[in-house]
């Protein structure tokens, strides 16, 4: 077996566990519940769950998603987040193969992954990951990328949308962005550099209107419904991860084509 390919299936491996992880975490910290203890537990009857029955997926398909002891339903949402992770993660690897960008893909992805699914789930995204994530974006630029191109990105991420928003209050007299929103794009910053910046708020922000309408046309609902914006600025930021450097030239390119 070549190193890459087990590279990709250990990767794959990890990102089914930390999937795991990922569902104690959404579960918990938006409830200021401890993540250690206790174990996992049926959030039905509250008895804790053997290891046997933990076993990322398997044991949901094994168990037909129920509890073992007082048969209530498991929501799939669990096998399929640590699906997704797994996925996503063996994707990275072979992506980046084995290097310190990897290591930088697979924090970012699973706390992005995080903070997507607390903000669908409650509407917030919590300070207790953007500030690490933050702090953690800032020291693998200071290790293996270009610190101040970071520093930048996490000072201009915050800022702009801290700009927007201050706007936005001033023409519409409306709350239109979170706090929350602010910090996420300082940590995208510090992971990305702000080069990354314009083209996940572009990307981000059309994604998101153009979902936002679909859905406001579907229920065709006259309320202002509130739409999460931490998914859209995640998917934006994981495309820049992997596709950033081709999607700059490209725009380097054709740009300097259009002026001359
Ligand atoms: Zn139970």
């Amino acid at each position: 077996m070549s190193l890459s390919i087990f590279v990709i299936a250990a990767c794959g491996l990890l990102g089914l566990l930390f999937g795991s992880f990922a569902n104690v975490l959404v579960h918990r910290l938006p409830r200021g519940e401890s993540i250690v203890f206790p174990g996992s537990r049926c959030p039905h009857c509250a008895h804790s769950i053997a290891w046997y029955d933990n076993i990322p997926v398997f044991s949901w398909l094994w168990l037909r998603g129920r509890c073992r002891h007082c048969d209530a339903g498991i929501a799939w949402r669990y096998p399929l987040m640590e699906a997704g992770l797994g996925a996503m993660w063996a994707g990275l690897a072979w992506h980046f193969s084995l290097s310190p960008e990897l290591g930088l893909a697979l924090t970012l992805s699973f706390l992005l992954w995080v903070l997507s699914w607390i903000d669908l789930e409650t509407g917030y995204l919590l300070d207790v990951l953007t500030f690490p994530g933050i702090a953690t974006g800032l020291l693998f630029a200071a290790l293996f990328g270009d610190i101040h191109a970071s520093l930048i990105g996490a000072v201009a991420g915050y800022a702009v949308f801290w700009l927007v928003a201050r706007l936005f209050l001033l023409v519409t007299g409306r709350e239109g962005m979170g706090q929350g929103d602010f910090k996420l794009l300082a940590m995208l910053g510090a992971f990305l550099g702000w080069q990354a910046l314009p083209f996940v708020i572009f990307l981000s922000s059309f994604v998101g209107a153009v979902i936002g309408s679909i859905y406001l046309l579907l229920t065709r609902n006259s309320m202002r419904a509130e739409i999460p914006y931490g998914p859209y600025l995640a998917a934006a930021g994981l495309i820049w991860l992997v596709w950033g450097e081709p999607l700059l030239e490209w725009f380097t390119v054709s740009s300097r084509g259009l002026v001359q």
